[in-house]
């Protein structure tokens, strides 16, 4: 087997990398920025740069050239099956900036999208104030959604005293009265659009943002009576969009297609009572297959961009050709299809936890209580008996024998000795398994059971939050040694004290599974381990659990005249202890002053010396100042 397809059949590479990762000779994950052989970045190669800069783990690796990719693969498509279809609008899209709002993201996708005049999309007011100084060009579209208050529609009006393009989007009834009267007080006209509540809903995870209890959107009375109101302003000629979306990551076409459907009836209905919009805002919901599995779970699509765009095309106009209505422009608002790909987090395993590797000795006193004698009897026949008697019966042990040690029947030395027999009986086992071609289907559960836990330098609620929200799945792989068969099955946990920071359910090249195939660790050779897609929502929504703060960051470009390929052009530090600690109203300062009392306080007393005291308290405030998270000089096996 080649090492491409061992990395599809291990971790799904192909099913979710989208052709921009493949691994090279060396057993080393590379990233395909183009999706051309010829520049390849080897992952490991970055790190090693990562960290002859001083850059400790974890960090977020972006890929500029792949946001330059999705960009122009999104625009390029839609142009091709328009004029393929004959359809006589165009297509406009826009990119919402809540997926990723990383200025240097933001500046990247409107630099890509500048020849497509691709947009972009502010869900509030702060993010209306950036869109504003980012997308500063006349020719594109600046769409402007949710709630809104004064402030935020006097800031879409200055858009529109500038030349810009800006739609204001009426997501509830009341909110036109008040656009109305600022425009008039301002005397700027502004460009409207409605949101329309639709009766199909996304389905997967984020489906609330569709159907009639939608909390945004106009019901088919308001839209009615919005009309009517801009009638009698004098502004029905304001009403430029018309504006849905049911939610993101919809998992099935059919219901991309009923969608684009019945918002293409709402378009033409409007038209025939002498509304006559340019634009059809289809929203977001075009979807990442994340486990590769092309099916309706909600971590997966099952359809390609393609499918998505071709649907949206030939509904439109298939109902714009009934209805004999013009072809509107198309506005699509995707946001996680644009910036999934682009980004990875990649951190260390930096110990093990392995309940089988122990070095109790197995031998019993003569008198020990039977449960001890009947496990070491397991071990003795393990070679006639079935992996599955076996392993049936040692857990049928150690179970007795934790109610026996509760009614005290059993010593703590005899409990042991019964554990360690266990755990002695799961490494056999594990080899016996790992020899045979076919694991019988009853025996599945064994993997989970032996699964050695590996700890990683990175917190889930910080890093992959939608993995501890919703149980999305991510993709996770090591990123060296792919030419090495892997031999633990392991879980993941992270360095939080909380329970819920862990990962147990992994991408496999069929469905999910529990745990991940990962080599064992080597003392002295760091284990990376990289988790993708995480450039959509992920990595700017993480929360500071445990007082975990943001993640050190590299900006990643492809360079051709370079031999490594690439170069790093952008640094950003990731949270300091004293950071965190400020943005929860401690003062670090005052923090270091208590410690240093109390230090002054034993110098004085001669309990510690002068220079033992200075040193601990550069050490506190070097603690500050540092990463939050552990420095890889603690790992030890
Ligand atoms: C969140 C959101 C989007 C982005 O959706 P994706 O599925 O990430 O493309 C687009 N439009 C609106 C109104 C949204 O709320």
């Amino acid at each position: 087997m080649n090492l491409n397809d061992r990395a599809n059949s291990l971790y799904g590479l192909k099913q979710w990398g989208k052709g921009y990762f493949s691994v090279n000779e060396n057993g080393e994950l590379c990233v395909l920025p183009e999706r051309l052989e010829k520049s390849r970045i080897s992952l490991p190669d970055v790190i090693n740069e990562v960290k002859t800069q001083g850059i400790e783990l974890p960090v977020v690796v972006r890929f500029h050239d792949i946001l330059r990719s999705e960009v122009k693969n999104l625009n390029t498509t839609f142009n091709q099956i328009i004029k393929e279809s004959g359809y006589t609008g165009n297509f406009f899209g826009v990119y919402p900036i809540k997926v990723n709002q990383m200025r240097e993201v933001v500046e990247e996708i409107v630099d890509a999208g500048a020849e497509y005049k691709y947009g972009l999309e502010a869900g509030s007011k702060a993010e209306l104030l950036s869109v504003l100084a980012l997308n500063t060009t006349a020719d594109t579209l600046t769409i402007a959604n949710g709630y809104k208050d004064n402030d935020y529609m006097k800031l879409v009006l200055l858009g529109r005293k500038l030349g810009r393009k800006v739609i204001v989007v009426i997501e509830k009834f009341s909110d036109l009265k008040k656009i109305v009267e600022l425009s008039k007080e301002m005397n700027i006209e502004p460009m409207i659009g409605l949101r329309t509540k639709i009766s199909t809903k996304g389905g997967g995870k984020w489906s609330e943002s569709g159907g009639e209890k939608a909390k945004f959107g106009l019901t088919h009375v308001e839209l009615l009576k919005a009309v009517h109101y801009l009638d009698s302003q004098g502004m029905r000629h304001t009403i430029k969009l018309l504006h849905y979306h049911i939610g993101s990551q919809v998992p099935n076409i059919q219901t991309i297609k009923d969608a684009v459907i019945e918002a293409t009836r709402i378009y033409g209905e409007l038209h025939r009572i002498g509304v006559s919009i340019d634009y059809l805002d289809v929203g977001g919901g075009l979807g990442i297959d994340y486990d590769g599995s092309k099916s309706t779970h909600f971590s997966s699509i099952n359809y390609t961009n393609e499918m998505y765009i071709s649907n949206i095309i030939y509904g439109i106009k298939d109902i714009c050709e009934e209805m004999e209505v013009p072809e509107p422009d198309i506005v699509t608002e995707s946001g996680r299809a644009i910036s999934a790909h682009h980004s990875c987090i990649i951190t260390e395993a930096i110990d093990k936890i392995d309940h089988t590797k122990h070095d109790m000795p197995l031998d019993p006193e003569p008198d020990c209580h039977h449960l001890v004698k009947n496990i070491l009897d397991i071990i003795t026949d393990i070679s006639h008996d079935t992996p599955l008697e076996s392993f049936n019966d040692a857990l049928s042990i150690k179970s007795q024998s934790e109610d026996a040690f509760k009614l005290g029947v059993l010593s703590l030395s005899e409990k042991a000795l019964i554990e360690a027999g266990f755990w002695r009986i799961c490494k056999i086992l594990k080899e016996k398994v790992s020899e045979m071609e076919y694991i019988p289907e009853d025996f599945k559960d064994f993997n989970v059971q032996l699964s050695t836990q590996y700890l990683c330098n990175f917190s889930v609620f910080q890093s992959l939050p939608d993995t501890w929200a919703v149980e999305q799945l991510t993709p996770i792989m090591p990123i060296a040694r792919l030419n090495e068969t892997p031999t633990e099955h392991a879980t993941l946990v992270d360095i939080t004290c909380d329970s819920d920071g862990k990962i147990d359910r992994f991408v496999g090249n069929k469905g999910n599974k529990q745990t991940i195939k990962l080599h064992d660790l080597i003392e002295g050779e760091p284990y990376h381990i990289g988790f993708f897609l995480t450039g959509a929502y992920q990595d700017v929504m993480g929360d500071m659990h445990n007082l975990f703060g943001r993640v050190n960051e590299v900006h990643v470009f492809n360079d051709e005249e370079d031999d490594s390929n690439f170069y790093i052009e952008e640094v950003i530090k990731g949270s300091s202890a004293s950071k965190v600690l400020a943005s929860m109203q401690y003062h670090p300062e005052h923090m270091a002053y208590v410690i240093k009392r109390q230090l002054d306080d034993l110098v004085s007393k001669r309990e510690l010396s002068p220079r033992e005291g200075v040193r601990l308290i550069d050490f506190y405030e070097d603690c500050l100042e540092s990463y939050t998270y552990l420095k890889s000089s603690q790992r030890s096996l």
